[in-house]
């Protein structure tokens, strides 16, 4: 076991600070650099925006399709948080390693980095793929254009494995991720004059409060037990508006986020909302004033993980990585994404998701030792038979 080599790999890549509004370029190059050096030609694919990029190579026979094992690059940012040492360099204390993205998921990305020389040497019969990608914490642009790269390529990869923390147990589905930021506009007036002008702020409580009866409503629309909470979840998280007592206010934004069971439409719910604002809400305003608008932007949408599609993958991975059932969560993955191309897809990675985000994040030295023993399992497994 070299785990003191996948220890100092993952001090390598926590020491690049990836924070999601940061380049990832330099981690990247790092890694295509360190493939090289095993003879692994590994494509870095331009970003849809300037400084980020992904990672995507090919270890083993070429012309089939092969397992992709695929990990984010990009972390959450720590402005705020109470480190007690400081986030972008790995410390070891008692048998925790603490740094920014040891768990989500730098040490997957170590594991696999560390294992590549072994499935490089080894006769596969079916090749291992390891992609990296970039803004998985913000929009997933990175992964939607790998998907993009990947679905026009004449071998797509066979099965994914997204490395991302859940205690090396095998997670079938995931909740979607949706994002949307409602703008509402009103008509500023001196509140003594209130009825005309239009406070932003009272029109943004009634959107909120359509949004809670929506919430009821999903509680009867349909269930999935495997999630904690076995619902579709719509939740306002930030609100901003005003700017006096007396003002009526003439803006007001908040953040709407909507988490899906897999097979529910996040844009179908927001276009529901949308109609009853433009049906309901909207019209009485506009007699007021013509300057009266919401508006809904997209920040982000990425579907849920379902896990119709991923049985077979699923059964072939439990053993590999010593896990005896199936798991379902309710943070989002790329998962969606590669399902949308075709490619089935399951999440097994080291570290806990509760630590995730948090300050002293840490992977426990353990989980990187049963990832190594899952990747080491998988690299036998494909010297005799096929995974996927
Ligand atoms: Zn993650």
């Amino acid at each position: 076991m070299k785990i003191d080599a996948v220890v100092n790999t993952l001090s390598r890549l926590v020491a690049f600070d990836t924070v999601s509004s940061n380049s990832n370029i330099e981690l990247i190059q790092w890694v295509a650099d360190r493939l090289a050096e095993h003879g692994i030609e590994a494509m870095v694919q331009p970003g849809s925006e300037p400084g980020k990029a992904n990672l995507f190579a090919t270890i083993g026979p070429a012309g089939i399709p092969g397992v992709m094992l695929a990990g984010h690059s990009d972390v959450v940012p720590v402005a705020g948080q109470q480190w007690t040492s400081d986030p972008f360099t790995l410390t070891a204390r008692d048998s925790r390693l603490y740094g920014r993205g040891s768990a989500d998921m730098k040490g997957f990305i170590a594991c696999v980095l560390e294992m590549a020389p072994r499935f490089a040497a080894a006769k596969l019969v079916q090749p291992v793929h390891i992609a990296l990608s970039y803004n998985e914490e913000t929009n997933m642009d990175g992964m939607r254009v790998l998907a993009k790269y990947l679905a026009q390529s004449p071998v797509r990869p066979a099965a994914c494995v997204i490395g991302e923390p859940t205690s090396m147990q095998v997670v079938v589905a995931n909740k979607g991720a949706a994002i949307f930021r409602c703008r509402v506009q009103g008509f500023s007036v001196h509140s003594s004059l209130r009825d005309q002008g239009v406070s932003a702020v009272e029109v943004a409580a009634e959107i909120i409060c359509y949004v809670n009866r929506l919430q009821e409503r999903l509680l009867g629309a349909g269930r999935n037990d495997g999630f904690e909470f076995p619902h579709t979840s719509v939740h306002v998280g930030r609100i901003e508006g005003g700017t006096a007592h007396n003002i009526t206010a003439r803006e007001c934004t908040f953040l709407l986020e909507i988490r899906a069971l897999p097979g529910v439409q996040a844009a179908q719910l927001l276009a529901e909302i949308r109609n009853h604002c433009e049906q309901v809400l909207l019209p009485p305003l506009l007699r007021i004033s013509e300057e009266c608008a919401i508006e809904f932007e997209t920040i982000a949408d990425t579907p849920g993980l379902d896990e119709t599609g991923n049985q077979a993958l699923a059964d072939a991975f439990m053993p590999l990585c010593g896990c005896p059932d199936r798991h379902r969560v309710s943070f989002g993955t790329e998962g969606g994404i590669l399902q949308e191309i075709g490619v089935p897809t399951i999440v097994c990675g080291p570290g806990e998701i509760r630590v995730a985000h948090q300050p002293d994040e840490y992977v426990e030295t353990a989980q990187l030792e049963a990832c190594m023993e899952f990747l080491e399992s998988l690299c036998q497994r494909l010297e005799t038979t096929p995974c996927a």
